[in-house]
């Protein structure tokens, strides 16, 4: 393998090699990346959790303060002393575990009344909500529990990487991003072959921050009698003018068959959860194994009943963040930077060459901003970008400190068009 032009999915078979040598021979690929600068900067280990981090990496030994563009703690309820508080008198109450998997004991009260509380909050009634231990997990159980031989998914090529684990054992289209046409076709070319036809798409695109066209989807969707999952883990919480994420924006709230979330992004904790019929979830609670002979989340998560009700009593977190997404994006477009076609919280500046990437994601972090470099296979290979994300804890100074001491000092290679134009060359 040339390590120069490889990717990690390189490494995932390589004749006349066990695991374990994979394993080493991936070591050095992991260590060349780093010392080429290709990597993002790997693991890093930083100190705090708000929009400002003391952040330490394999080149940078002594932590250094940071602006943090990384995080998804979109509203920084992971900080709110109300979720703080109830998080902790949830621990003094129930102790630090569940003990168990749900079905064998490990479903506590706790668990109900956020279930129940999740139920109210999406406007469904009782036993409409289960709760997950992870996001990724919400939609890849899910969905490996559904959906056999008999079913079709029918999927945005752009969709978490956790809906794609969960259709290992279906069939499945894959139609392109947010492409109607072509959503169209897969739906009538499987509309009389399988039982089960299922679109999937994401309600916020995690890499380009874009919404799906979910109204445009849900009809076509209805049109050809097939259902509709949408995961909206970046949506909900932030977007919607009630807080209940692009589902809300376009509508939808009682009519999409299958809402997926996570609890660990605007609510400010870990986990994720399933809307739907009550007899879908009855189902799901039954037949999917990682519920079934898993345990689930701590009773920590006491500070998402307080979450949950914050989105709507302190709707001012959702409006700070707003302001701050507009704010960072004009300062952005103002130097011509490429952010693609976003609408939320996420923003990508696009740079294209991977190399440059990981380059420039470095020179941000020397200039003090911690934004991720996402290249293949996060992104396709010619679409690198540095992702960033905001909080409704983002101050003014912190985004002025963000564009102009550094991502403006960025050297003119990195961006050379967008440099050029804004030098006005
Ligand atoms: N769906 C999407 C669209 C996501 O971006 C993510 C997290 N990156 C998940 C699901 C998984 O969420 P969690 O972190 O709770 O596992």
């Amino acid at each position: 393998i040339d390590f120069s032009k490889a990717s990690f999915k390189d490494f995932e078979s390589i004749p006349d090699m066990n695991v374990f040598q994979r394993a080493g021979f991936f070591k050095d690929f992991t260590d060349y990346m780093e010392v080429e600068g290709r990597m993002n900067y790997g693991f890093v280990t930083h100190d705090g959790c708000g929009p400002e981090i003391f952040l330490s990496t394999p080149f940078q030994q002594t932590p250094k303060r940071c602006i943090s563009l990384v995080s998804n703690d979109y509203l920084s309820f992971t900080q709110h002393p109300k979720v703080k508080a109830a998080a902790i008198e949830g621990l003094q109450k129930y102790g630090t575990g569940a003990g168990a998997s749900p079905l064998i004991g490990g479903h506590h009260e706790y668990h109900t009344k956020l279930e129940n509380k999740l139920s109210t909050f999406f406007d469904r009634s009782k036993g409409s909500s289960m709760v997950y231990t992870t996001g990724y997990t919400a939609n890849s159980a899910t969905l490996l529990s559904m959906l056999k031989n008999n079913d079709c998914a029918i999927v945005d090529m752009a969709v978490h990487a956790s809906v794609y684990e969960g259709l290992l054992e279906t069939n499945i289209k894959r139609f392109p991003h947010n492409n109607l046409d072509y959503l169209e076709r897969a739906l009538s070319e499987v509309q009389s072959k399988y039982h089960t036809r299922i679109v999937i798409i994401d309600g916020v695109y995690s890499q380009d921050g874009d919404l799906a066209k979910m109204d445009e989807i849900y009809k076509l969707t209805k049109h050809y009698g097939a259902f509709l999952m949408v995961d909206d883990a970046h949506g909900i919480g932030v977007l919607g003018k009630r807080g209940r994420g692009v589902i809300e924006m376009f509508d939808l709230l009682n009519k999409v068959d299958i809402i997926s979330g996570t609890l660990s992004k605007a609510f400010g904790h870990i986990g994720g959860f399933i809307i739907s019929k009550p007899e879908v979830i009855n189902y799901l609670k039954f037949q999917s194994r990682q519920y079934v002979f898993s345990s689930n989340s701590t009773p920590a998560m006491n500070g998402l009943l307080v979450a949950l009700d914050l989105i709507d009593e302190e709707p001012e977190w959702r409006a700070r963040l707003s302001e701050n997404v507009t704010y960072f994006k004009k300062g952005l477009l103002d130097m011509r930077l490429d952010v693609g076609i976003t609408e939320s919280p996420i923003i990508p500046i696009k740079i294209g060459d991977a190399h440059k990437t990981g380059i420039a994601a470095r020179l941000l972090l020397k200039a003090g901003v911690y934004a991720n470099a996402i290249i293949y296979p996060g992104v396709s290979r010619k679409d690198a970008r540095i992702r960033t994300s905001l909080m409704a804890t983002h101050t003014k100074e912190h985004l002025d400190k963000a564009l102009t001491d550094s991502i403006m000092s960025i050297e003119s290679w990195v961006f050379p068009k967008a440099n050029k134009l804004y030098l006005g060359a």
